[in-house]
C-alpha cells in the first residue's frame, strides 16, 4: 500500500496536520478504507457525491464511453456532450439557451462572469458578489468569494468585484429583528450598489446552500431577482453546491418558480456526482442570442470532456430513475425536524438553517442568549474538532467550518443511516462544552 502523506501537497490544510486513511472504494453513502473500515459520509465528501460513492450506472456509463471515444476538443461534436446539454436545458427550463462546459465550479463561475460582461457590452463591468460566500479558489473566484480564508491573496477591485452584505439573518448585518426584514434589506442593498456604480454587469450569488454557512431566508432570492431585473443587470446563480437535489429541487432557484429564474447558472459537483470532474454554465436564450455572432475567447483544453459528459448524462438519469430530488426533499425535512429537536435540548445550538433538501447548517454558540461564538470565524473551536474526531472513530464523517456543522449526506443515504448519524451527533453534542 502506498501512502501519500509525505509526497502529495494537500489542499485546504497545513501539510504537517494531514493524516487521513486511504480510501479504496465505496458504495451508497459509505466510503471504504484500506484498513477495512466502512465510514458513513455525512458531507458527500466536498458536498459533491450527491449520488453516493461508485454509483454502478455511472461507473458503467464511463466505462462504455471510454471504449467508444475518450476525447475530442470542442471544435468537434461529441454525442454525450450534446445529450447532456439537452438534458440540462430541459431540467432547468432554459429553452433556447446554451450550455458551456467547464472542468469544475471555479472555471464555471469565471466563464459565467465573462459571458455576462460580454453580453452586456461591458468587458470589464463590475460584478457584485457577497460577503460570506464561496465561488472557488482560482484568482478571479477568490476575488469573487467573500471568504475570509482567501481574501488577502487577491485585490478584488482589480477584478472588478464589489461585495454586498449577506442575508445572514442570525447575525443580521443590518441589525434587523426578523429574517424576512434582514433579507429584504440585503436585497435592496444590492440594488443600491448597482445604482451607485452604474457599470455593474452581473450579480453572482449562491441561491441557498453554501460552505460559508449562509442559507438566505426564502424572500431573498426573489427580491434579488427583482432588484437585478429592474436594472437590467444579469443574475448569476452559483448552483455548484445547491444544484442537483441538494436543496430539494434540481436547482435551488426553482423553489421560487419563474420569479426566481436567473440569467445564467453555474454547475459542477452533483453534475456528475463527482464521478468525473465537470462544470457547466447554463445561459438564457436572451444571452445566448446576444453571443450568437460574437467571438468567444475562452475555453480550456478539456472543457466538455466526453467521458465527463457521459458521466453527467448517467447522473441525470440516476437522479430521475431513483427519485432523488424528491427523496432529498423528504429526507431533508426529516433531518431538519431532528435538528430542531436537538436545538431544543442543547443550548450550544444557536441556529439551525436549511433543510429544504439534504443540506443543513448547525451554528454553535457559547451562549444562546448573547449568541457569542465559541471561536473567531473562520477558526473552529477545539471541542468541535474533537467531536469530528470522536465521530470518525465511530465510523461517521461530519464536515465542519468555523463554528458550523454542515450536513450534506449523499441523497441515496438510507433513512436508517441518516437516523443513526443524527443520533450519534445528538450524543456527541451533549458532551460538548465551550
Ligand atoms: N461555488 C460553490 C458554491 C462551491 O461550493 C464551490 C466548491 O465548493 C465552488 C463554486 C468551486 O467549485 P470547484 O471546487 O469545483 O472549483
Amino acid at each position: 500500500m502506498l501512502f501519500e502523506r509525505d509526497t502529495v501537497l494537500h489542499s485546504w490544510c497545513r501539510q504537517a496536520d494531514w493524516s487521513a486513511p486511504t480510501v479504496v472504494g465505496g458504495a451508497g453513502a459509505r466510503i471504504h478504507t484500506a484498513d477495512g473500515r466502512s465510514i458513513l459520509d455525512m458531507s458527500s465528501l466536498a458536498e459533491c457525491c450527491n449520488l453516493g460513492h461508485q454509483h454502478p450506472k455511472i461507473v458503467a456509463a464511463i466505462r462504455e464511453q471510454a471504449q467508444k471515444l475518450c476525447f475530442v476538443t470542442s471544435s468537434w461534436g461529441a454525442e454525450p456532450r450534446a445529450r447532456l446539454a439537452e438534458l440540462l436545458l430541459e431540467k432547468s427550463g432554459f429553452a433556447g439557451g446554451r450550455v458551456f462546459f467547464t472542468l469544475g465550479g471555479a472555471d464555471a463561475n469565471e466563464n459565467a462572469v465573462k459571458f455576462a460582461r460580454q453580453a452586456q457590452g461591458l468587458p470589464r463591468g463590475r460584478i457584485i458578489a457577497r460577503d460570506r460566500s464561496y465561488h472557488g479558489a482560482t484568482y478571479a473566484t477568490m476575488a469573487l468569494s467573500g471568504d475570509s480564508r482567501t481574501r488577502h491573496q487577491v485585490d478584488r477591485e482589480a477584478f472588478g468585484v464589489l461585495h454586498a452584505l449577506p442575508p445572514y439573518a442570525y447575525r443580521c448585518p443590518f441589525g434587523s429583528a426578523t429574517a424576512e426584514e434582514c433579507s429584504s434589506r440585503a436585497a435592496a442593498h444590492v440594488g443600491e450598489l448597482i445604482d451607485k456604480h452604474q457599470d455593474v454587469a452581473g450579480v453572482l450569488m449562491e441561491p441557498n446552500a453554501g460552505t460559508n454557512g449562509i442559507v438566505a431566508p426564502p424572500n431573498y432570492w426573489p427580491a434579488l431577482r427583482e432588484q437585478t431585473r429592474g436594472r437590467n443587470v444579469y443574475l448569476i446563480a452559483d448552483e455548484v453546491m445547491s444544484g442537483f437535489g441538494r436543496c430539494g429541487e434540481w436547482f435551488a432557484w426553482q423553489r421560487y418558480g419563474e420569479e426566481g429564474r436567473p440569467d445564467l447558472m453555474t454547475l459542477a459537483k452533483g453534475l456528475t456526482g463527482a464521478h468525473l470532474p465537470l462544470g457547466a454554465v447554463v445561459l438564457s436564450a436572451g444571452i445566448s442570442q446576444r453571443l450568437e455572432r460574437e467571438m468567444l475567447y475562452t475555453g480550456l483544453t478539456y472543457c466538455g470532456h466526453p467521458l465527463a459528459c457521459a458521466a453527467g448524462v448517467a447522473a441525470i438519469e440516476a437522479y430521475v430513475d431513483e427519485n432523488l430530488i424528491e427523496r432529498s426533499r423528504s429526507l431533508g425535512a426529516l433531518m431538519l425536524e431532528r435538528l430542531k429537536a436537538m436545538q431544543a435540548k442543547h443550548s450550544i445550538i444557536g441556529d439551525v438553517r436549511g433543510g429544504d433538501g439534504l443540506f443543513a447548517v448547525i451554528e454553535l454558540v457559547r451562549d444562546r442568549g448573547t449568541r457569542e461564538s465559541p471561536s473567531a470565524w473562520p477558526a473552529s473551536p477545539d471541542a468541535l474538532k474533537h467531536l469530528v474526531r470522536d465521530a470518525l472513530q465511530r465510523d461517521v464523517s461530519f464536515a465542519i467550518r468555523g463554528n458550523l456543522i454542515l450536513l450534506a449526506p449523499p441523497l441515496v443515504i438510507a433513512e436508517s443511516e441518516l437516523g443513526d448519524a443524527l443520533t450519534l451527533l445528538d450524543e456527541l453534542l451533549a458532551a460538548v462544552q465551550f
